[in-house]
């Protein structure tokens, strides 16, 4: 039998993860070294020079020398004010990176033992945090692209085009290597595959080094607007277009995500929060090559992104 490499990997082991991150005095550490790896500095001044107090039981706090000005490590990040342990937020970390499919809330509020409303929150807060992540880049080369669709079975092209009733739409596409294996997926919500939507998604998300390969999807030639090729294959959609070779890939996926999806979560707000579940989707399947540094990554990415208050969270 031959063995996929990627899931044969090792990951983080429950008992690595528990030596590593297993109090709250490791997580605190941890936290401190991702976001000042070069030593701490000032916000307000620039300073480098602080004392160091700490607020009876609660986190050390930084006090610069200069201005005065005092602030704990989570302070301007996604974890301000929180009051989560941060080793329970590790764990939430820990939970949502190192399983090939994702974790619901509810089943994040049992291993947590925390209320519903705290799991929501952290899982929202960190898919929101992957997704502006992932954000920053675009995709280069090779690139196969597809409508779909949540909320229900694919629907293929039905309507010329336009999206289903109460289904979200969305633009897959997937970066190839050269050896015409797959590398990066991107998976964004838009209103409709109109010319106007695909214009903007290209803009976004597509250097204009980009080959993009499409099915007969009319919109789909806006690509071309950023400066990309674009390769057309007309199928006719439904079984047909599934077996396309040239969009090989990206069908594979999308049949993935819909498996995950459905293993994973009985319902959730796909009109409000597709975005989020579908990044969060992305960020693992973009870093599966390396699953142990999948949790760094993402604490990196927590210290570096600005606080999501609730009206941020509950669009
Ligand atoms: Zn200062």
């Amino acid at each position: 039998m031959s063995m996929n490499a990627i899931q044969f990997q090792r990951g983080l082991s429950l008992p690595q993860f528990q030596a590593l991150y297993g109090t709250e005095q490791q997580c605190e550490r941890a936290l401190v070294a991702a976001r000042w790896p070069h030593g701490w500095r000032c916000t307000h001044c620039g300073c480098k020079r602080f004392f160091l107090t700490r607020n009876g039981p609660g986190r050390q706090l930084w006090e610069c020398f200069v201005c005065g000005y005092q602030s704990s490590s989570i302070v301007g990040t996604v974890m301000e004010h929180t009051h989560v342990p941060l080793r329970l937020w590790f764990l939430a970390m820990y939970l949502l990176t190192q399983h090939k499919n994702a974790i619901s809330a509810l089943a994040l509020k049992r291993q947590l033992g925390v209320s519903y409303k705290t799991a929501w929150l952290l899982k929202h807060k960190l898919m929101q945090t992957m997704s502006q992540r992932d954000a920053r880049y675009l995709l280069h080369g090779r690139v196969e692209i597809d409508d779909a669709y949540l909320g229900g079975e694919r629907a293929g092209h039905i309507n010329g085009g336009r999206k289903p009733v109460n289904k979200t739409a969305f633009v897959a596409a997937v970066q190839t290597r050269t050896d015409g294996r797959p590398l990066y997926m991107r998976l964004t919500p838009v209103a409709d595959f109109t010319n106007e939507a695909m214009r903007q998604w290209a803009g976004h998300h597509l250097a204009s080094d980009c080959h993009v390969v499409s099915d007969g999807t009319p919109a789909f030639a806006q690509v071309r607007q950023v400066g990309a090729t674009h390769e057309r294959h007309v199928t006719g959609g439904g079984r047909q277009g599934v077996q396309t070779a040239q969009l090989h890939w990206v069908n594979t996926l999308l049949g993935n995500l819909k498996t995950s999806m459905a293993g994973t979560y009985h319902s959730f707000d796909h009109a409000k929060y597709a975005a989020r579940y579908l990044a969060e989707f992305c960020y693992r399947f973009n870093r599966r090559f390396d699953l142990p540094a999948m949790l760094p990554g993402l604490l990196r990415a927590l210290v570096s992104t600005k606080p999501l208050p609730l009206k941020v969270l509950q669009v």
